[in-house]
């Protein structure tokens, strides 16, 4: 194998190997071997915390406003010289259909970058709260914003750019010093990220490092570690929790974007042939592998039938294509063991008295690489697992609603909250439905909330906190009041 085919770490400034070796990456649209990314060890990931530790204590990283949003313009522009490397890199490595690399695969948040970097020079740092005489005493109070330190950044693998720039973005531009470790499945994306770092910016040494790994377990060293104050993870919700008590440990901070099962509201008065195939496009985008995807479609009671029929015949349409392909909206699944795991789910609500109105297997002349039909799962309830748990495929279940309480009820009930969609023709009640939606988003009549200036995240299960915007950008911030006596 070619050495252009290997990556490595980014620890302390440097470019270097992993001491475990390396490990491969897989397209998985055809399990071709597409290099090797380098396999870090727990001695890698020691040195990559100590390097960020030593650049948030030592330097003068935190402080310099100015210095940091230069950087932060220079990572966007290195980015972008490289943009069509990375689609192909991106289409390869992810599966990711080539349309979303012109937004949330690679372009828009590269471009959102630009957003973080403004904000570093916007924000107010300093709020002066004026004088006061507390129990007496004279005091000139001031509340100061600064970085929490060193943050572990633990990112999965269905939207690496997104999700592993979401994190640098805004913890970068707050300040801190940055370890991030993300999803063996999606090595390179962040690899090339750390080759742009070394490459083309000014970002001091150990303030980002990039630690590649084919082992799950080095992501939890970030959450015990006590150099490292917070810990920004995005993945499920079962790892999540794993996180959230492994940091318990040493108290740290975490801040948590987990998974979703999230509702589709189509109400009695949308256009249902619309809404309903907007529902199927929208449900198996990258083959359902998002977390806020709308994966139960509830419609009418009386209509069910007919949006069964609208949905399945969308699905069937745009089908599972090649992600090379402009047109292909639903590529591959990740890997084996999700393909798997998805399989499991549709036996699973076969075996809870589901049918398939289309899909419910692989397609058909695709041998290679991990697939699955876009599906529709008809004659469900909502306490079935498959209805109720995340499958992370291109799989949709539809349940039928009995009114806009009805609706709201169903869709609550659920442990996740992340996102949903409403659909009507009466704006104003549809807009009342959506704000009685236990979810961190809401989408009305196909609006789109995905933006670097929106906050994002879950209610319920689905996470703490909120990445993107200035709520966002402020998870990254301490807090210091201080009171000069005058
Ligand atoms: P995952 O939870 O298996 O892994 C996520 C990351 O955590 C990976 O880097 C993994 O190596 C690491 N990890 C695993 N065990 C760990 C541990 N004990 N301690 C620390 N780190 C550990 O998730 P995944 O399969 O990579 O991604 C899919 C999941 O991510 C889905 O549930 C999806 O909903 C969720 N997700 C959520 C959002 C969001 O913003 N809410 C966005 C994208 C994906």
């Amino acid at each position: 194998m070619s050495r252009t085919n290997d990556r490595l770490l980014l620890v302390d400034g440097r470019l270097v190997p992993g001491a475990g070796g390396a490990f491969e990456t897989i397209n998985p649209a055809t399990e071709e071997v597409l290099g090797t990314a380098a396999d870090a060890s727990a001695d890698d990931m020691d040195r990559a915390i100590a390097a960020a530790r030593r650049a948030f204590d030592e330097t003068g990283w935190a402080t310099d406003h100015a210095f940091r949003a230069r950087c932060l313009r220079q990572l966007r522009e290195g980015l972008r010289r490289r943009a069509d490397e990375l689609r192909e890199l991106t289409i390869k490595e992810v599966g990711a259909p080539r349309f979303l690399t012109f937004g949330a695969q690679l372009d828009a948040p590269v471009d959102d970058l630009a957003w973080f970097a403004d904000l570093v020079e916007d924000y107010g740092w300093e709020r002066d709260l004026g004088r006061a005489e507390p129990m007496g005493m004279p005091s000139h109070r001031r509340v100061v914003r600064e970085a929490v330190g060193v943050v572990g950044a633990i990112t999965p693998w269905n939207f690496p750019h997104q999700i592993n720039l979401a994190k640098l973005g805004p913890a970068l531009a707050a300040g801190n010093t940055v370890v991030l470790k993300p999803a063996p499945d999606t090595p390179w994306c962040a690899a090339v990220v750390g080759e742009v770092i070394a490459g083309e910016t000014d970002i001091p040494p150990g303030v980002v490092n990039v630690v590649t790994s084919s082992d799950h377990a080095l992501g939890a060293r970030l959450t015990q570690d006590p150099r490292v104050d917070l810990v920004s993870f995005t993945g499920s919700t079962a790892t999540g929790r794993n996180v959230m008590a492994s940091a318990a440990g040493t108290l740290k901070r975490v801040f948590l974007e987990l998974g979703g099962k999230s509702a589709f509201v189509v109400l009695d008065d949308a256009d249902l042939r619309a809404a309903c195939s907007y529902a199927a496009f929208a449900g198996i985008t990258h083959a359902g592998q998002g977390c806020a995807i709308t994966t139960r479609i509830l419609v009418p009671r009386e209509r069910h039938d007919e949006a069964v029929e609208i949905t399945a015949g969308a699905l069937a349409k745009l089908g599972a294509g090649d992600p090379q392909d402009d047109r292909t909206i639903c590529g591959p699944v990740i890997s084996a063991r999700q393909r798997e795991r998805i399989e499991g789910y549709l036996e699973l609500a076969v075996k809870d008295g589901g049918a398939f109105a289309c899909g419910g297997g692989r397609p058909e002349g695709r041998d290679r690489g991990f697939w699955i039909e876009p599906t529709l799962i008809t004659g469900l309830t909502n306490d079935s697992r498959a209805a109720r748990e995340e499958i992370f495929g291109p799989v949709l279940v539809i349940l039928p609603h009995d009114g806009d309480d009805d609706a709201v009820r169903i869709a609550n009930d659920s442990p996740y909250g992340l996102s949903g969609a409403v659909h009507g023709g009466d704006v104003e009640r549809a807009r009342g439905v959506a704000g009685r939606l236990r979810t961190g988003t809401v989408s009305v009549n196909g609006g789109v909330w995905y933006g670097a200036d929106v906050p994002f995240g879950g209610y319920k299960q689905s996470g703490i906190g909120r990445e993107m915007g200035v709520a966002g950008f402020e998870e990254y911030l301490e807090t210091k009041s201080i009171a000069e006596g005058v």
